[in-house]
């Protein structure tokens, strides 16, 4: 086998080798972090899977045990009611952390495990006892599923396995025997898998998409696509550019990950993607969140920055949202990245608000008229606008623009759209009414938008070329 090392590490394959570097210290951490890689035959992503065990650093478990327990939380049921006392007497040992494949052919006895033919019938003393498969005998290791696509059209009861392994963390598998009480075993295996999306029987979501979901991370690999990579592969040039992390560092990096914090705005950031981009699962916010984490550790940080995020997008939420989607997203956090500083908002000069107020009065005269008189009505939609955020709508004539219900410690920047996200028909409190000083602005007048409560709308949308002026801006009171 190639060492990992050797293998040429390019642009069509270099998200590959950061979700398998980052899925070696997330699992070697004690929590695994499950990867689908997607890609035509012939990218050699089974060859760079295999060979990355070469830099899997090694764990420390008690002598002997098939299910590698760890000495200090022992789990299996032969270790885990021994005392610190008893297990001392067994010893421990270090071995490298596991890597197991499964074949499309195997059987769930073989994956989870079955009855221990020799021992029960052992001459001497014959003893009921549980052999674990392979999933048992990956715990705190990797579990390699080629053409998992495959295997899920063909292997359904494998593919249910598999979702037990990867539906929480820890996971588990169940072994049941005729005769034997069942057996739940906690498990901590990384799910890695394998798949042409563009062969027989088709993408691995389409097939199973809840299991699709349960991976953290999909690479998408494809072929180097410029003869100086391809030049370079053959000249053996690139690969000592960009090896792969030792498995000193990556150990290093596992230690790292628990102690990363991530900062609020970064989380916030994070919430304000899973409401704002309507990302389906959960789970989506945690492989961000962790993943984050795992790239400042690898990184040897103390603390995720948003560069580390946007470094994630792409792996988390590549089978979890469109490539416009995908797109949009990345914009966004680029343009967040560019400008360092979350935005915020700058208060009008304080004649604002007189103009404001003027601009307002001749709207409410010319209500009724169509939008076809182009600037003058833009004008009047903006007055309108700023009717709305300065608390002065024509129904309530809120004078001094501070209706005292707004809220003036709202969250700026990402907060308000977390504010928008929480409006699914139950947005509580709140009014029209801005929050009136806590801008800073001379006059009072302006209110901050990033303060300004946003509601979901009840009703359904209707096309702004068939609303009137006055209907083009809503309150929060014709909302409710
Ligand atoms: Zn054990």
């Amino acid at each position: 086998m190639k060492p990992l090392a050797g293998l040429v590490r390019h642009e069509g394959n270099e998200c590959l080798f950061k979700a398998i570097e980052m899925s070696i210290a997330s699992a070697a951490s004690g929590v695994p972090l499950h990867v689908h890689v997607e890609g035509l035959r012939g990218t050699g992503k089974t060859t760079i899977l295999r060979s990355a065990r070469g830099v899997f650093p090694s764990i420390v478990r008690i002598k002997g045990c098939l299910y590698n327990c760890d000495p200090e939380k022992p789990h299996c049921p032969e270790h885990f009611r021994l005392t610190r006392a008893e297990i001392g007497a067994i010893g421990t040992e270090e071995i490298p952390m596991p890597f197991l494949e499964i074949s499309h052919s195997a059987k769930v006895g073989t994956v989870v495990g079955s009855i221990d033919l020799k021992r029960i019938t052992d001459r001497t003393s014959p003893r009921a006892a549980l052999l674990p498969g392979t999933i048992p005998q990956a715990h705190r290791g990797v579990i390699f599923v080629d053409e998992i696509n495959r295997l899920a059209e063909t292997s359904p009861e494998l593919a249910d396995i598999l979702l037990g392994v990867m539906g929480t963390k820890p996971g588990s598998v169940q072994i049941e025997e005729t005769g034997l009480p069942v057996v739940e075993l906690p498990v901590r295996v990384s799910v890695w898998a394998a798949s042409n999306p563009d062969e027989e029987p088709g993408p691995l979501e389409d097939i199973r998409r809840q299991l699709a979901d349960r991976f953290d991370l999909v690479a998408n690999v494809s072929r180097p696509t410029s003869a100086q990579v391809v030049k370079s592969i053959f000249s053996g040039s690139l690969s000592r550019e960009e090896p792969v992390k030792s498995s000193g560092a990556l150990s290093d990096a596992a230690a790292l990950i628990e102690t990363v914090g991530i900062p609020s705005h970064l989380q916030e950031i994070i919430a304000g993607l899973y409401v704002d981009f309507a990302l389906e699962s959960l789970r989506a916010v945690e492989a961000l969140q962790h993943g984050s984490r795992v790239v400042a550790a690898l990184d040897r940080r103390m603390e995720a920055e948003l560069d580390d995020l946007i470094g994630v997008v792409p792996l988390a939420l590549r089978h979890r949202v469109s490539v416009s989607t995908m797109a949009q997203i990345l914009k966004y956090l680029t343009e967040r990245s560019a400008a360092r500083e979350p935005s915020r908002f700058r208060p009008a000069p304080p004649n604002g608000g007189d103009n404001a107020a003027a601009a307002g009065g001749s709207e409410r005269n010319g209500a009724g008229a169509t939008a076809q008189d182009g600037q003058g009505s833009m004008d009047r939609l903006f007055a309108r606008l700023r009717d709305t955020l300065t608390g002065r709508s024509s129904a309530q004539q809120n004078h001094g623009g501070t209706s005292g219900r707004g809220r003036p410690g709202a969250r700026q920047g990402a907060g308000s759209s977390l504010g928008a996200g929480s409006g699914n028909g139950d947005a509580g409190g709140g009014g029209n009414g801005g929050a009136g000083g806590s801008s800073g602005g001379g006059g009072g007048s302006w209110a901050n938008p990033m303060d300004v409560q946003v509601f979901a709308p009840r009703a359904r949308a209707t096309p702004i070329v068939q609303l009137s002026i006055r209907e083009m801006v809503r309150t929060g009171e014709d909302l409710r």
